[in-house]
Parts: structure tokens; sequence; C-alpha cells
């Protein structure tokens, strides 16, 4: 839908859409305010009532407005007991049942904490989940592509390497570049030169169609030793999100931009107007 452009828009409904627990409000908005896409944001659970999820389908596709979504926060592929990984799995099928039924080709959940267990050993078990949310979805003849999303706290699963790792051993999984997260995770990717780094590694591992088909995050953020500690406006973050764009573009990279800034559309804006003069 995004037919390889970069869009840009918002982790949820944007902060001055009128009634701001309506969706499909916020999807007008985004279209007033002349931004590109929105993301749905699951975060404290996935429930939406069938009307809303039709009416989001539908304004979605009349104004050309295409949709993401995020998947709840309590999602632990690696927890201790197997009754909470169960039920995790349970949510992220949950999450892409309702993505696809709002008309969201691309969803992005956190999969795991590592709960202090060698990275390997979590990278197996998230693995063999994947594979079993996939199988489930094709029975349910669900499309939707799953993106485990680039974490920023070092407990969390979730780095550029086992992104791509993942990618490559399950079929609908993509990465969810959250650049800011990456930046806070390593303290490093913050310029031109290493955003061309990480791009160049995308396409040379998993193919060009990872970067004409992206699914990213960006927002200000604040950091120290463990990673991701604030999201901030990008005014007030050391991110340096204008080389990020110079590098997306250069690239020629396409997809969804979501911005979660606490500012929502006026960084996604911002974003938007600095990419365009480019
Ligand atoms: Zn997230």
């Amino acid at each position: 839908m995004h037919d390889g452009k970069l869009l840009f828009g918002t982790a949820g409904v944007p902060n001055s859409t009128s009634k701001k627990n309506n969706p499909i409000d916020g999807v007008k908005r985004i279209h007033e305010l002349g931004l590109d896409c929105m993301q749905l944001e699951f975060a404290h659970g996935v429930r939406m009532k069938e009307e809303i999820s039709s009416g989001l389908r539908k304004i979605s596709y009349e104004l050309g407005v295409p949709l993401t979504s995020h998947g709840p926060y309590y999602i632990n592929l690696n927890a201790r007991e197997q009754d909470k990984i169960d039920s995790s799995v349970e949510r992220i099928i949950q999450t892409a049942k309702i993505s696809d039924l709002c008309g969201a080709e691309s969803m992005t959940f956190h999969a795991a904490f590592y709960m202090k267990d060698s990275p390997f050993d979590v990278f197996d078990l998230v693995e063999k989940s994947m594979n079993v949310i996939e199988e489930r979805l094709s029975r349910l003849d669900i499309q939707i592509e799953l993106r485990p999303e680039l974490t920023g706290k070092t407990s969390q699963f979730g780095s550029l390497e086992e992104l791509i790792s993942l990618t490559k051993n399950v079929e609908s999984c993509r990465p969810c570049m959250d650049f800011s997260h990456l930046f806070a995770r390593t303290g490093k990717f913050n310029s031109e030169e290493e955003f061309d780094e990480v791009l160049e590694v995308l396409n040379k591992e998993l193919q060009p169609e990872a970067i004409q088909n992206m699914h990213i995050h960006i927002s200000g953020i604040s950091t120290n030793s463990k990673g991701d500690l604030k999201h901030l406006n990008l005014s007030d973050s050391k991110f340096d999100w204008k080389a990020l764009l110079r590098s997306l573009k250069k690239y020629n990279c396409g997809g969804y931009m979501i911005c979660n800034s606490p500012n929502l559309e006026d960084d996604a804006l911002m974003l938007k107007e600095y990419y365009a003069s480019l």
C-alpha cells in the first residue's frame, strides 16, 4: 500500500484528534494533517468492536491512509511458565486477527525478555513460537507481516542481528526497525555513515525487499547504560533524525515511518517536511 514510498504517521491516534479514543477519527485527523499512515496501538490489550474494525478498514481505504499495528506490551515468548508463553502466542495471534480485519499489513510487537538466559536459547524459543504463530495464521488465511521490534533495552530480545536471523528463518517475519531503540541499545548508530551501514546490512542479508518495504519506528530518546530510558520529542534528544532521513532517502527506502515521540503528529510532520526537502 505504500507503493515503495516512505510514508509518515503516528503511533496511535494523533494528539489533536477531537475524540482521542476513536481510531476512526484518528485516521481522519491523519488525513487532515497531511500525514500518510497510522499505527493502531494495542499496547494495553487487543479488543476492538466489530464496527470499529470494519469502519477502520473502510476509512483507511477511502482516504488512502494505510494502517500498521503494535501488539500488547505483556508478551514474553521466553516466560518462565509455559502458560505465559501460550498466552503470549495467543495475544500475537489475536493482534494479527484484529489488524487483518482493519486492513493492516504489518504488525509489530516486543517478542521476549532474556530473563538472564543465554540469547541463543531465547532465540530458539522465539523462533519456535514464531513458526507456530505463522502456521496458525496461515490456517486462518491471514496474511500479515510479523515484525518483532528492534527493542531499546538490553534486557529485551530484539537486537539487529537477532531480527535479521529470525527474518531469514521464518517466512512471514520482518524486522520492525526502531532506529531510536537501536541507538539507545548500542550507544552507536547515530550518524549518516552508521545509518548507511545498517541499510547496507539489511540490503545484503535480507535482499533489497528489506529496505523497499520497511516498518520503522522513530522518536527522541534518552538513554543510560541499560538502553532506552524515556521517549522524548525529537528536538529534546541527541538522536540525529536528520541524518537518518538523509540515509533513507539515499537508499530510496520505502514503507512506514511511525513516530512515537510524545508530541506524535508534530514530530511526524517535521520528519515528513524534512524528508520532502531532500
Ligand atoms: Zn514498541
